[in-house]
């Protein structure tokens, strides 16, 4: 039997729709064996999974998604298996949050400026008290508001790097994300390669330095992914001896490329991230 393993999603615990709770039952019902809920810098919803998934019987891998900087670009790093409570990884992530407090306010001054008002308050209230804020909770809001149809109509003209609603932030560096991910026992995943825009030199260069940091595997199957650029990095991993992960990037329905466990398996070429996690896994 094959198992159906998914390694990266999100719950309202960061920018995701569905609580822990129901983001396992919605797993469940997609027919997935072994969910990672990997929220950008918060490791606090893995409790609540936790616990859903063993009603479910589904296999819960710890995780979370760090943002990341890196020559000026932002990265996402995935960590999987990682311990929530390692005092390295608790304070990384408290100061990625306090950071990303800064860089709403950042991001509600700049849309003061074009005439849009009171989005921190409206994107605070996407967030739900004492969630961290991202640029998601920003886009629902002025999707509320009428700015635009949807998330991704939003971000294209309101969100990224260009745009009147862009705020310039400094995330951790590539190296602090690592070293977190491994001091607590975890294994670091490049999230969703072929989204950042990098020449083949760079992204050759990211790689080399990101497995010489202690990194070990690159996602290969993502939402982000055209077939080709899945192919790309299968490639990219079978070079360099990186492990391979696949992961929806789910946020919600309707929100999302991928429904859980709703994507294509890992080409044949790649070595599996999950491969030496322990025999029932491996039997798949
Ligand atoms: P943040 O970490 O707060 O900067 O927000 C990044 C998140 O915004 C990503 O994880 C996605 O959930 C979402 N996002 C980024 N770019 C886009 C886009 N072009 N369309 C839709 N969602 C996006
Ligand atoms: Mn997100
Ligand atoms: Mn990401
Ligand atoms: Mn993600």
């Amino acid at each position: 039997m094959m198992l159906n393993i998914d390694l990266h999603c999100h719950s309202t615990v960061s920018d995701g729709l569905l609580t822990p709770t129901q983001l396992v039952e919605h797993a469940a019902a997609r027919g997935v064996d072994i969910l990672a809920l990997t929220d950008h810098d918060d490791v606090s919803g893995l409790a609540e999974a936790r616990a859903m998934a063993a009603e479910r019987n589904i296999t819960l891998i710890n995780g979370v998604e760090i943002s990341v900087d890196w020559r000026g670009q932002t990265l996402h790093i995935v960590g999987l298996g990682i311990d929530p409570e390692h005092p390295d990884l608790a304070c990384g992530l408290s100061s990625i949050r306090n950071g990303r407090m800064v860089r709403a306010r950042n991001i509600a001054t700049q849309l003061d400026k074009i005439g849009i008002h009171g989005s921190f308050e409206g994107a605070s209230r996407n967030a739900g008290e004492g969630h961290l804020l991202g640029r998601m909770h920003f886009a629902r809001f002025l999707v509320q508001q009428g700015h635009a149809r949807d998330v991704k109509a939003v971000f294209k003209k309101y969100l990224v790097k260009g745009k009147p609603g862009y705020a310039p932030h400094q995330w951790a560096p590539l190296s602090d994300a690592v070293g977190w991910i491994r001091a607590s026992g975890g294994r670091a995943v490049i999230a969703h390669p072929g989204r950042y825009k990098l020449s083949r030199k760079a992204m050759d260069e990211l790689l080399e330095e990101f497995r010489a940091l202690g990194g070990e595997a690159i996602e290969v199957i993502t939402g982000s992914h055209t077939p080709e650029q899945s192919m790309q990095f299968a490639r990219h991993s079978q070079r360099l001896g990186l492990l391979a992960s696949r992961g929806s990037d789910f946020h919600g329905p309707g929100e999302s490329y991928f429904d859980l466990g709703r994507m294509p398996a890992l080409p044949a070429i790649c070595r599996p991230v999950w491969h030496d996690w322990n025999e029932a896994i491996q039997a798949g």
